[in-house]
């Protein structure tokens, strides 16, 4: 449930959208902060770190929602929502890949925006369902106590969504597993998003590990670790 204080920051230049948004979020018990461009987001953000923050991707300014979601991410793993203003394939995909958890197009209902808010807060630093483990890997060691990927040359950066992939990919080693039984798994049950979403973050730990991860693609199911 929301607790009274829990903040979140809606950056947005379309006043109707950002107030439509806030009103909904207050109405569920969020306490709402709104920007109209990344600067002003960006201080918010600082000044009273929220729980989650709905960035829109065409902003005003020196700062786009692409640019503020990795000014987010360099410091931080809060959950980041984007918000597009079409059905524009590659700002998703981008937004993805820079660290945001989910993302809505335009037009989209208020109601459902909060909808995904909830379930995203729900699933928000999952606990491992059976406590700390560490999982070896060829030359990789996934920790998901310390929640840390080590390999030959140390500790290597994810985000919290591609580090919660890896895991629940360590932890089902051998076994194929479908696009939503990785959606079930990583972003919870009650996500609404696109199967694709799992080929992104596919592609980042890819991008990242190398050969050292040992990720089958399994045609017309999904993937396979080992
Ligand atoms: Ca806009």
């Amino acid at each position: 449930m929301a607790g009274e204080h829990d903040t979140i920051v809606v950056i947005e230049d379309d006043h109707n959208i950002s107030d439509l948004v806030a009103m909904y979020l207050r109405k569920d018990g969020f306490r709402v902060l709104q920007a109209d461009d990344g600067e002003r987001g960006l201080e918010l953000f600082d000044q009273d770190p929220p729980k989650l923050l709905i960035i829109d991707i065409g902003l005003p300014g020196a700062l786009d929602g692409l640019d503020v979601c990795r000014r987010v991410r360099a410091t931080s793993d809060v959950p980041v929502i984007m918000l597009t203003a079409r059905d524009d394939e590659f700002d998703r995909v981008r937004g993805l890949e820079l660290g945001a958890d989910d993302y809505v197009t335009k037009p989209f209902s208020a109601r459902e925006l909060v909808a995904r808010v909830r379930a995203i807060l729900r699933r928000a630093a999952p606990a491992p369902r059976d406590g700390p483990q560490v999982h070896e890997i060829g030359d990789l060691v996934v920790d998901t106590g310390r929640r840390e990927v080590r390999g030959p040359g140390g500790p290597i950066a994810f985000t919290t969504r591609e580090f919660d992939l890896l895991a629940y990919l360590a932890s089902n080693r051998g076994l194929a597993l479908s696009r939503r039984q990785l959606l079930d798994g990583v972003w919870g049950e009650g996500w609404y998003g696109d199967e694709r979403t799992v080929d992104v973050h596919v592609r980042q730990l890819r991008k990242k590990l190398g050969d050292a991860l040992p990720l089958t693609t399994v045609w017309g199911v999904g993937y396979r670790l080992g």
